[in-house]
């Protein structure tokens, strides 16, 4: 992928970081934040960023626009959910989740950081009700 690649490309002003082999660039814009997070292929959350956040799941919620790759969301209770680009998405907290195919997944997410269930009104957990 060539860093002339506007999904791919530096972010001007975004905080970037690199946990767990995804890229993260972060613009704050109000009380929220526009984030760029580029997953590379074979990363998959349990083995990557589990011993990063010591919880069981991911506990974020995700709410976004995939628009490169593919994503596979697994919960505890059994049930998948996969993701194509181009994709919205909105994942509940509590998974685990893996880049399928060999090419890395792009994912752009608003957040607010821990009210982020708040703000859109999302289950604060996967269940069937
Ligand atoms: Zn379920």
């Amino acid at each position: 992928m060539s860093s002339h690649d506007p999904l791919t490309a530096p972010i001007p002003g975004a905080d970037s970081r690199l946990v767990g082999g995804v890229q993260l660039d972060i613009v704050r814009t109000g009380t929220g934040r526009i984030k760029r997070a580029i997953y590379p292929a074979g990363f998959r959350w349990s083995t990557h960023m589990k011993p990063i956040t010591h919880t069981e799941t991911c506990e974020h919620a995700h709410v976004g626009f995939l628009a490169r790759g593919r994503i596979h969301v697994h919960f505890p209770d059994g049930c998948v959910q996969e993701y194509e680009a181009p994709a919205a998405l909105a994942i509940e907290p509590g998974h685990d989740a893996w880049v399928m195919g060999d090419e890395p997944a792009v994912l752009i997410e608003v957040d607010f950081e821990g009210d982020t269930i708040a703000r859109f009104g999302l289950p604060t957990a996967h269940r069937h009700d």
